[in-house]
């Protein structure tokens, strides 16, 4: 069938009409926003390249956990900066880490937010990468080790879901088990299985101060140019006992997540990094775009690719957004 018969623009006439035929449907459900606790109290710095967004101490943290909750959005991700950093990232594990004390603290003020956590080592390292270092190497089986540690700790803070995203193999299996002989069999595992080596994360790394100061992440991030890859990491954290996947960065990746989708019956996470955010912030700021709209576009087409859980420093705003039925 074909024109004059056929005229999609029919269902296209109003907004109610678009609505009712609408494909995907954004919803606050399946937004995570990720945060950064820093030692301290009284500590709130916003990010210079990721307008918005804040390093802070738990006590304030917590204040914007509330407000999180308030807008209906269900999860937060925490990452950590130490004290001090050291060649083995001992604070990664320390009970009194500032992600410990966030999560302690968010359970205390009983909000309604699952709490994740990332666990890796790059924040609490001297030399800034994932794992352990031995003659200018990363040393994959030590380093699993140390991970463990970590989401055990994070475990016994009150997370309700650790997620590796170091990318050493056979960390989920190392820290599955650790979880499991402690008593955690509970505890979900969301992994970031197809994490890319990408220049994305650059504002990032301001957040986190989390720079490799050799180096860089080639040796155990994906090469941003190959999918099938993904299939191989996906199905070996499934494997260890990964409960959630995740693809990130997602923009330059939505192809594999829409792969990654087709393959695997599991949940699947998308992070909308920092570069992305970057991007859309500095182009509004200067009036380049349309932020809201664009945004929500990016959003959507995460979705459409396949993702069901977004991961995005916009989760503010979009839960805002969606609210007042904008
Ligand atoms: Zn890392």
């Amino acid at each position: 069938m074909s024109f004059p018969v056929h005229r999609p623009r029919r269902r296209r006439r109003t907004e109610p009409l678009r609505g009712l035929v609408r494909e995907t449907r954004l919803t606050s459900s399946g937004l995570v926003y990720p945060m950064f606790a820093v030692p301290g109290t009284g500590v709130r710095r916003e990010i210079t390249s990721m307008p918005g967004i804040y390093q802070q101490s738990v006590d304030k943290l917590v204040e914007e956990c509330r407000e999180v909750a308030e807008l209906g959005i269900p999860a937060v991700l925490l990452f950590g900066l130490p004290e001090h950093k050291d060649e083995v990232a001992s604070e990664a594990s320390s009970p009194d880490g500032a992600v410990q004390r966030a999560i302690q603290a968010i359970r205390k003020a009983k909000l309604k937010l699952i709490v994740i956590t990332d666990v890796c080592l790059c924040e609490y390292t001297s030399h800034g990468h994932c794992g352990m270092i031995h003659d200018g190497e990363v040393l994959n089986d030590p380093s699993l080790t140390a991970l463990a540690d970590a989401a055990l700790s994070h475990a016994r803070a009150g997370a309700d879901i650790v997620a590796p995203s170091d990318m050493m193999d056979g960390r989920v299996g190392a820290i599955r088990k650790r979880l499991d002989e402690n008593g955690f069999q509970d505890l979900a595992i969301l992994s970031y299985a197809a994490k890319y080596s990408s220049a994305f994360y650059g504002p990032f790394r301001e957040a986190a101060q989390s720079t490799p100061q050799f180096g860089d992440r080639r040796s155990y991030q994906m090469d941003p140019a190959n999918a099938r890859e993904a299939f191989i990491e996906v199905g070996e954290d499934l494997a260890e006992g990964a409960d959630i996947i995740m693809v990130k960065p997602a923009l330059a990746y939505l192809d594999v997540i829409r792969r990654v989708r087709e393959r695997f019956d599991v949940p699947v996470a998308a992070y909308n990094v920092s570069g992305e955010y970057a991007m859309v912030k500095a182009a509004a700021t200067n009036g380049w775009i349309e932020e809201k709209r664009a945004v929500l576009e990016v959003i959507t087409g995460i979705q459409r690719a396949g993702a069901s859980i977004i991961l995005t420093y916009h989760a503010k705003d979009i839960a805002r957004w969606l609210k007042n039925g904008e």
